[in-house]
Order: structure tokens, then C-alpha cells, then sequence
């Protein structure tokens, strides 16, 4: 009874839940639960460096979210973050990630790790959300924070979805001191001539290219292309997916400036990170 209360609060009309497979409607009550009466606390944040290519050393993190559900078990975000984006979890789930975050920043700082720019994903719903930035000045306040150490990921997808506010916003991020990448670069389909009016500091180049870069000469050409791209542009380029030398090696010669993945580390949790920065 209580859960057929739960849903019919936050799902309507009910057919909607009668149309989805019995996986996806217990996903979507655990969602909720987990969300509205658990507190996020099944909820963790992980962290996967970003190496200067050059120097070897880590100047960043991705924060990648994690779903521990006592109903499903460990959940991945490719599989709940489409849910939450369409029943509007993710925007008290996205503030919930904002705000540990900026704490992250904050207690790494303290302990003297630092600099080490953090980075959120962020969906466009969020990011289209009437009160995004005083939301993200309010948690760079409270914790005293310089915001360049924080970094917000988009996507050209959510940017196109309506390109004038879009700039519109990333401007007054910008004017904050916080950075901008654009994620997933290359798999979207925002054309060139926007991308030189995105006030973007960071191009993520998707690991879709990365993935036997150096063998394939498709791939090889296109990620050439990019990373001169994004230094005439005068953007920080980053490889997704890195998991071999060989990948590795194809990104030096052609100088991109970070990458991230397997090959380096996978997404910790914080104390797991932590002790990784300490020992690298
Ligand atoms: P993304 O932002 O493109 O994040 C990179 C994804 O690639 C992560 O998957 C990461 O674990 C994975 N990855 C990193 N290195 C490698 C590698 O060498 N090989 C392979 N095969 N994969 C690698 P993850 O953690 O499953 O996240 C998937 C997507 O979910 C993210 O893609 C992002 O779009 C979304 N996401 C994750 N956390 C959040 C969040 O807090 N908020 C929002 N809105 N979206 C999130
Ligand atoms: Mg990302
Ligand atoms: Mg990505
Ligand atoms: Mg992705």
C-alpha cells in the first residue's frame, strides 16, 4: 500500500507505470525511495583522475555517481540517470551531487591536496533550471572555495537544445570563475560554427575515437583533427577511455593535453582516490 501511495504521488497518469517492463518500474520506485525518504545515502561518489599527458601528474577528477541499491545492487549511472532525468529526480539528485562536490573540493584542499580542478557532470535538465547559479555560488561560498577548481561537463546535445540560453548560461558560469568542458565531444551534433561561440574551456574528446586510435586510420585522422581544433581554439583537450600504451602514446605525439581512463585508474571512491593522489 505504501509503495502504490508512493508511485501514484510522483507518477502520472498511473498507465504510465503500467507500460514499463516490471526491471524498469522496480528501478523507478527504488530510484525514488532512495532519493525522497533514503536520504542519497545509497549514493556515493567516485572519482577518476585526469593526467597532464606531458607531466604525468594528476591536475584533475571526474565525479562519476554510483547506486548502491538494497533492491538492485550496484547501479550505473548510464542506467539511472536517464530515469531520474525523466521523472525530474535529477535535479535534487544533481543539487545532492553539486553540493557533496564543492565539500570534496573543500576537505581535499584542507589536507593540502592541491590544485585539483573537480569536475561534475551535469544533465540538461539541471542545467536549464531556473536557479543553477545561485545554487552553485551558494556551495562555493559555503565552502570557500576558488571556482576554478570547480568544472561543470555539458554535452553539445543539451547545449543545442537551446544554443542562445545555453550561452547565456555557461557566460555567467563563466564570469564565476567556474570552468566549462563539453563532454562527449564528437558524438553529438552541434556544428562548428556554434562551437567557436561556446564559452568553453575544456574539450572531452568521446572514447568512442579513442578506442584503437592508434590502429585505425578513420579514428587516427579525426582525433588528429580535433585536438589542432581545439588548440586553435585555444581549448584544453582531454582523451576519454585511454586503456592501452598505445592509445597513450598516439595522444602524446599529437600533444593532447589530459587524459582519462582504465589505463590510469578507474573511478575510486574519495578515501581510495585519495590514497591513489598520495602514491602517484
Ligand atoms: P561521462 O561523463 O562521459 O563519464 C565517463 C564514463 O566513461 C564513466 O562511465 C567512466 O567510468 C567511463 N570510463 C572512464 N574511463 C574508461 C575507460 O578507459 N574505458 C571505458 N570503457 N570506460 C571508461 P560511468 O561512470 O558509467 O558514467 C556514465 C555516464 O553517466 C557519464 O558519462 C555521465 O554522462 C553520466 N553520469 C555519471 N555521473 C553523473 C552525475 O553525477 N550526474 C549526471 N547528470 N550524469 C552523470
Ligand atoms: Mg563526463
Ligand atoms: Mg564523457
Ligand atoms: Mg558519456
Amino acid at each position: 500500500l505504501e509503495k502504490h501511495a508512493t508511485l501514484k504521488r510522483y507518477l502520472s497518469p498511473q498507465t504510465v507505470i503500467n507500460k514499463l517492463s516490471p526491471k524498469m518500474q522496480l528501478l523507478e520506485i527504488s530510484l525514488h525511495r532512495a532519493i525522497k525518504q533514503h536520504d542519497f545515502e545509497e549514493f556515493k561518489i567516485y572519482y577518476q583522475p585526469i593526467v597532464d599527458i606531458a607531466s604525468g601528474k594528476i591536475v584533475a577528477a571526474e565525479s562519476l555517481l554510483r547506486w548502491q541499491s538494497p533492491e538492485l545492487g550496484l547501479v550505473y549511472p548510464t542506467e539511472f540517470i536517464p530515469l531520474a532525468e525523466s521523472t525530474g529526480l535529477i535535479v535534487p539528485l544533481g543539487k545532492w551531487v553539486l553540493k557533496k562536490v564543492c565539500k570534496q573540493i573543500k576537505s581535499w584542499r584542507d589536507v593540502g591536496i592541491y590544485p585539483l580542478i573537480l569536475a561534475v557532470n551535469v544533465s540538461a535538465i539541471e542545467f536549464n533550471q531556473p536557479g543553477l547559479i545561485e545554487k552553485i555560488v551558494k556551495f562555493i561560498d559555503i565552502n570557500g572555495l576558488e571556482p576554478h577548481y570547480l568544472e561543470l561537463e555539458l554535452t553539445e546535445s543539451m547545449i543545442m537544445q537551446d544554443v542562445n540560453s545555453a550561452i547565456a548560461t555557461m557566460n555567467q558560469l563563466r564570469s564565476l570563475g567556474v570552468k566549462i568542458a563539453l563532454d562527449d565531444f564528437g558524438t553529438g551534433y552541434s556544428s562548428l560554427i556554434y562551437l567557436k561561440n561556446f564559452p568553453i574551456n575544456t574539450l572531452k574528446i568521446d572514447r568512442y575515437f579513442i578506442h584503437n586510435v592508434a590502429n585505425d586510420p578513420q579514428k587516427s585522422a579525426i582525433t588528429k583533427a580535433l585536438i589542432q581544433m581545439a588548440h586553435n581554439l585555444n581549448l584544453h583537450v582531454v582523451a576519454e577511455g585511454v586503456e592501452t600504451e598505445a592509445e597513450l602514446d598516439f595522444l602524446r605525439q599529437h600533444n593532447c593535453n589530459s587524459m582519462q581512463g582504465f589505463l590510469f585508474s578507474r573511478p575510486l571512491p574519495a578515501a581510495e582516490f585519495e590514497k591513489f593522489l598520495l602514491t602517484n
